[in-house]
């Protein structure tokens, strides 16, 4: 199956499909209906369906989808046979609450590497990860075949560390920073900001406020 051409939002809702399954499999149950997923998630039990029919799966019309199976075809989607390494840039107060965040959370995904250029972080390990000077980047992403960067530096610094990754051979970059990035095509780029997530949050909380005035 080619799964290359999945929405955006639908890979987005695979990932939480399959948190959402680990919770009803830790309460025993071996099968699980679209509306429970839905209601979990607060979404549709139509989009939950639509979502599971693109990756070509379809469950029992009595019981359900078998969870144990779903949950190996998202991970067959999300994930790579031997996982993949990934390396946080920028060891600052958010670097350090990801790695923390992170921590045994997922298998197939290790963050192994830290990168920063103050001298009293280099050298040390947080979390379990080693913090390397950012003059090592190029070697280490290539010697510990680190495919995915997160950039936590500050936004002035924000371009040349994303280049730095590209030429270093990375495949994916997450952007913590406020600085929007400019990657070649065969790069996968997605930029985190939390202040327009909480704009988006304040402009509806606002009509909500009008609509009751
Ligand atoms: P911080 O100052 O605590 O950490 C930045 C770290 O980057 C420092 O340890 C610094 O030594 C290191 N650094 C600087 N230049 C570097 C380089 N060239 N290579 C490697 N390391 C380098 O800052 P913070 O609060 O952790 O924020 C980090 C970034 O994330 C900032 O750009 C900030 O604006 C952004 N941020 C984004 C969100 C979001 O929602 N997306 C939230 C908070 C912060």
């Amino acid at each position: 199956m080619n799964t290359k051409h999945l929405p955006h939002k639908t890979v987005e809702r695979l990932s939480q499909y399959r948190r959402t399954l680990y919770l009803i499999l830790s309460k025993d149950k071996t099968h699980v209906f679209s509306h429970e997923i839905a209601q979990m998630l607060h979404i549709t039990p139509v989009q939950v369906r639509r979502d599971i029919m693109l990756i070509g799966y379809s469950g029992n019309l009595r019981k359900g989808y078998d969870i144990k199976e779903l949950i190996d075809l998202i991970g067959k989607i999300i994930d790579t046979e031997k996982g993949q390494n990934v390396a946080v840039i920028g060891l600052g107060n958010l670097g350090k609450a990801i790695i923390s965040y992170f921590k045994g959370k997922r298998t197939k995904l290790k963050i192994i590497a830290a990168f920063d250029i103050n001298p009293d972080k280099i050298n040390r390990v947080y979390d379990g990860v080693q913090c390397y000077p950012a003059s090592r980047i190029h070697e280490i992403i290539k010697n510990e075949d680190i495919t995915i960067g997160i950039i936590t530096v500050p936004a002035e610094q924000a371009v040349a560390t994303a280049e730095t990754l590209v030429l270093s051979g990375i495949k994916g970059i997450l952007n913590y920073s406020p600085k929007p990035l400019n990657v070649s095509p065969n790069v996968f780029l997605e930029e985190y900001d939390m202040i327009t997530s909480l704009e988006k949050v304040a402009f509806y909380a606002k009509k909500n406020d009008e609509r009751f005035k």
